[in-house]
This record gives structure tokens, C-alpha cells and sequence, in this order.
């Protein structure tokens, strides 16, 4: 009878480590996502391993006061209340440095995502879209707390003076450049110059001096 019993509790414990081992990634998202799953908040994380629903719409999505270039989707051209204030900011301080930016896009919808996502496949193929687009649900964009921006010459490249200004002076408006560069294998994303992700003035600088990403902040918080 003791034997019986030793040989069930065993069969139980191996079955569940290899059980948890085999949920082990599982498990590690559901507690990324379950720290930031207000979100309503400006810490939230999305990217590949948390998606938002496609459902989510974010609340007081207002207007920033701020130029886009012509071609700008009057769709895109809202944020939070909090980022676009702060995109705001952005914007006139860099203009009194001589910097001019421009909006392209910032909050989309789900669908919006999706046509993107499927327009992109259609023109450079699969394997290049999933470098920069993120599939829908898996962008930020749908958050209404990044924008792309660029400048007169739709040339929004690191060698520029406005992506300069836009990489050494984000964080002092809570902005982060998400996508850094050298940094694709902890984002998930290339190299993105012209998107910026606002956090908040705080985490902004905490990320900006420790030269991290969004995801190692989170998981290190
Ligand atoms: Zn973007």
C-alpha cells in the first residue's frame, strides 16, 4: 500500500513539471500581459507575444494639434489625451530648434492594422512585411500612444538631423524610440527611426539612459 502510494505521488509530480515545463512560455506571457493588463495605462506592452484584442479601442483618443504630411489618413491622426499633449510638446520644442516634424500616422484601428498588414504582404511579400508590420492586434498603433512621424523629405532616416533631434530629445517629452536599433531580437521589430512610444516622462528617461528596450524595462520593473 505505501509503495502504491509513493509510486502515485511520484507519477503526479512528474506530470506536473512536465506539464508546467511545457506551459513554461505560456505561463512567462500570461504574467507579462497580466502586469500591464490595465490597459488604459501608458506601460502597456504589445508586441508578438501580447497582442491586444480586436475589439480594444482606446478611450479619450483626441486631435494632437500638430502638422501631417498631406497624405496623413484623418483616421490615423489621433492619440491619448496624455501622448498627444505630449506630442505636442515635442513638436514646438523641436521647431524652435530649428527641427521640422511631421505626423504620418498615428493611432489604428484593428482593421486599419489589417488592411496595412495585407497591402504590405501583397507588395514586398511576407518575410519583409513581418520585419515592419506588425500583424493586426501585435502594433502598437492600435494603442493611440505612438505616432510615426517624418520630415519634408519623407526621408526619415537615422543619418538625419530630425531623426538626430527625435533620438537624443523624446524621453524629455515621455516618448521612447520603440524600435532601436541593433535591437530586433528583443522587440521583434527592425530598426524604426520614425516611431516613437509614449510612456510617460519618467519611464522615458529610465529607458533612454540605460539605452533599453520597452520590453526589458517591463521585465525588469
Ligand atoms: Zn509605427
Amino acid at each position: 500500500m505505501k509503495f502504491k502510494t509513493i509510486i502515485l505521488a511520484s507519477i503526479l509530480s512528474i506530470s506536473t513539471f512536465v506539464i508546467s515545463y511545457k506551459y513554461r512560455d505560456l505561463n512567462h506571457n500570461f504574467a507579462n500581459t497580466k502586469e500591464v493588463q490595465d490597459i488604459e495605462t501608458s506601460l502597456i506592452l504589445v508586441n508578438k507575444e501580447n497582442p491586444l484584442d480586436s475589439s480594444y479601442k482606446p478611450s479619450n483618443l483626441v486631435k494632437p494639434n500638430i502638422p501631417f504630411v498631406d497624405s496623413a489618413n484623418d483616421d490615423e491622426k489621433f492619440m491619448k489625451s496624455d501622448s498627444a499633449r505630449a506630442v505636442e510638446e515635442l513638436f514646438n520644442s523641436a521647431e524652435q530648434e530649428g527641427i521640422k516634424l511631421l505626423g504620418m500616422s498615428a493611432y489604428r484601428s484593428y482593421d486599419s492594422q489589417k488592411n496595412i498588414y495585407y497591402n504590405r504582404i501583397r507588395h514586398v511579400g511576407k518575410i519583409e512585411a513581418d520585419r515592419y508590420v506588425a500583424k493586426p492586434g501585435k502594433s502598437e498603433h492600435q494603442t493611440g500612444l505612438a505616432i510615426d512621424v517624418t520630415n519634408k523629405g519623407r526621408w526619415f532616416v537615422k543619418s538625419t538631423e530630425e531623426a538626430q533631434w527625435l533620438s537624443e530629445n523624446a524621453h524629455n517629452y515621455g516618448f521612447i524610440i520603440r524600435y532601436p536599433e541593433n535591437k530586433e531580437d528583443i522587440t521583434g521589430v527592425a530598426y524604426e527611426p520614425w516611431h516613437i512610444r509614449y510612456v510617460g516622462k519618467e519611464t522615458a528617461k529610465k529607458i533612454y539612459e540605460n539605452k533599453i528596450t520597452f520590453e526589458e524595462f517591463i521585465e525588469n520593473k
